[in-house]
C-alpha cells in the first residue's frame, strides 16, 4: 500500500480524499494556490505545497508544479479528484514517466474516453446502445446537412472534446444548421482547442441515468447501480438521486450488466461512470467519465462502500474489496450541490462565510471544505458543499433532506440552498416524474 498520496485538487473533494487516506493510515500532501492558503484541505493534510498563483492554469492545472510537489514530498501516488487534471491523459502519462502512480485508469483509457467520438465507437464495439447520430466527426456543412436530414431534426451539435455542458447546440431545422454549425465549431475551438463536432439526435424528454462502474484493471468489472442526474440546469447536474424513481430495477440490471461487461472487456482500472440518456424505456450512451464523479457519495450511501478507498486499493495493486455478488444496495440517497451563487440568476457569489452550521443526525453527510470565517475565492467552481441524505426509501429520504436543508446555515455569501427547498415541494419532484428539462422549465416559469 502507498505510504503517501498527493491530492491534486482543492475544496470538498480534496478533503474527501484526505479523509479516506487518514482512515487507511496513508500520509497526505495537499497542493494549493496562493488563493487557498487558508483552505481546509491544506489544514487537514499532513503536508502541503504551494503550487502557484490563484489562476488555475498556473497552479491546479500546472503539471510541472504538481510533479515537483510530488518529488519534494516523496509522494508515491496522486489522486486527481474530479475536474482540473482528473481526465488529462498527458498528466497521467507524465506521472507514469516519473514512476508516480496516477490513481485512475490507464492513459489509453483516458485518451479514448476523452474523445467522445472514440468513446462512442468503443461502446458500439461492446454492444452498448448509443444515441443515433453521425458516424464520427462531421467535417463540413454539407455532411452536417446530410446527417441531420437522415437522423431527423431536432439534432444536437456536440464537441468531441466537450465537457461541462459547454458548446452544445440544438438545431431545430435546416435553415438554422449552417450558423449553429460554425458557432459550435468556433466555441469548441475556444473552449477545448479542438473544433471537432459530431451530431446526435436530440432527445426530447430523456432522463439522465448513469451507471457507476469499477474495474480491477485485469478484466474484472462490476457496476454499482445507477444515479439519476436529470435535475439539471444548462446541462449541468444540480441534484442527483439513487435509485432512479423512473427506471425499474430490471432495466438497471440489464444496462448495468452491459456496462460492467464493457469495463471487463476493456480491462478498465478503477472508478468510472457510463452516462446514458433514457427515453421510452431505451438507454442511449452519451459519454464515459474516467474519474470519480461529484455525485459519487449517493452510490457510497446505498452500497456502503468507500469508492475512494477502492480506487486507492486497486491503484496500489491490492484489488477491490467487493464483487458483483457481494453488492447489495439499501435504501435511497439524494445529493444537493450547494453553490455560492445568487438566485435567480445563478451569478457567482464568492466572499466571506460569516456563519456555517452543518446539518447532522442519522443519514446525513455534509461534504464541504468551508468553515466560519473562510473566504470563498472567486477563481474556482462555485460548488461549496454537497448535502447527501440516506434513508430507507425515497419518501423518507425527501423528508430527511427537507429537514437537513432547514438545519443548514450558510451566511455571508449567497447560496442555492433555497432552490432545493422549493424543488422538494414540487409535485413533479415528489412523484419522481421529471426529465432533463424539468428544472429549466420550472425556472423559466418562476421568472415569469
Ligand atoms: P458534457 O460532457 O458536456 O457534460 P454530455 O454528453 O455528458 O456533455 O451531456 C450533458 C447533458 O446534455 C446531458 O445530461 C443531457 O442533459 C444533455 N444531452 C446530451 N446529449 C443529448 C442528446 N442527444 N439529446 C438531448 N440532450 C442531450
Amino acid at each position: 500500500m502507498f505510504k503517501k498520496i498527493l491530492i491534486a485538487n482543492r475544496g470538498e473533494i480534496a478533503l474527501r480524499v484526505i479523509r479516506t487516506c487518514k482512515e487507511m493510515g496513508i500520509k497526505t500532501v495537499a497542493v494549493y494556490s496562493q488563493a487557498d492558503v487558508n483552505a481546509m484541505h491544506v489544514r487537514m493534510a499532513d503536508e502541503s505545497v504551494c503550487i502557484g498563483p490563484a489562476e488555475s492554469a498556473k497552479s491546479y492545472l500546472s503539471i510541472p508544479s504538481i510533479i515537483s510537489a510530488c518529488e519534494i514530498t516523496g509522494s508515491e501516488a496522486v489522486h486527481p479528484g474530479y475536474g482540473f487534471l482528473s481526465e488529462n491523459a498527458k498528466f497521467a502519462e507524465i506521472l507514469g514517466d516519473h514512476e508516480i502512480k496516477f490513481i485512475g485508469p490507464s492513459v489509453s483509457h483516458i485518451n479514448t474516453m476523452g474523445d467522445k467520438i472514440n468513446a462512442k465507437n468503443k461502446m458500439v464495439e461492446f454492444g452498448v446502445p448509443c444515441v443515433p447520430g453521425s458516424n464520427g466527426a462531421v467535417n463540413n456543412i454539407e455532411d452536417a446537412r446530410i446527417t441531420a436530414r437522415e437522423i431527423g431534426f431536432p439534432v444536437l451539435l456536440k464537441a468531441a472534446a466537450g465537457g461541462g455542458g459547454i458548446g452544445m447546440k440544438i438545431v431545430f431545422d435546416d435553415p438554422q444548421l449552417e450558423t449553429l454549425f460554425f458557432q459550435a465549431k468556433s466555441e469548441a475551438k475556444k473552449s477545448f482547442n479542438d473544433d471537432t463536432i459530431y451530431i446526435e439526435k436530440y432527445l426530447a424528454k430523456p432522463r439522465h441515468i448513469e451507471i457507476q462502474v469499477f474495474g480491477d484493471g485485469k478484466g474484472g468489472g462490476v457496476y454499482l447501480g445507477e444515479r439519476d442526474c436529470s435535475i439539471q440546469r444548462r446541462h449541468q447536474k444540480v441534484l442527483e438521486e439513487t435509485p432512479s424513481p423512473g427506471v425499474s430495477a430490471e432495466e438497471i440490471k440489464e444496462i448495468g450488466e452491459i456496462s460492467a461487461n464493457a469495463i471487463s472487456k476493456m480491462k478498465y482500472e478503477g472508478a468510472g461512470t457510463i452516462e446514458f440518456l433514457y427515453e421510452d424505456k431505451n438507454f442511449f450512451f452519451i459519454e464515459m467519465n474516467t474519474r470519480l464523479q461529484v455525485e459519487h457519495p449517493i452510490t457510497e450511501a446505498v452500497f456502503g462502500i468507500d469508492l475512494v478507498k477502492e480506487q486507492i486499493c486497486v491503484a496500489s495493486g491490492e484489488g477491490m474489496s467487493f464483487s458483483q455478488e457481494s453488492l447489495e444496495p439499501k435504501g435511497h440517497a439524494i445529493e444537493c450541490r450547494i453553490n455560492a451563487e445568487r438566485l435567480p440568476t445563478f451569478s457567482p457569489s464568492p466572499g466571506n462565510i460569516k456563519e456555517f452550521h452543518s446539518p447532522g443526525g442519522i443519514g446525513i453527510r455534509m461534504d464541504s471544505a468551508i468553515y466560519n470565517g473562510f473566504t470563498v475565492p472567486p477563481h474556482y467552481d462555485s460548488l461549496i458543499g454537497k448535502l447527501i441524505v440516506h434513508a430507507d426509501d425515497r419518501q423518507m429520504a425527501v423528508r430527511r433532506l427537507a429537514r437537513a436543508l432547514d438545519e443548514l446555515i450558510i451566511d455571508g455569501v449567497y447560496t442555492t440552498l433555497d432552490l432545493f427547498k422549493e424543488i422538494l415541494n414540487e409535485e413533479q419532484f415528489k412523484s419522481g416524474e421529471y426529465n432533463i428539462h424539468w428544472l429549466e422549465n420550472w425556472l423559466t416559469d418562476q421568472a415569469q
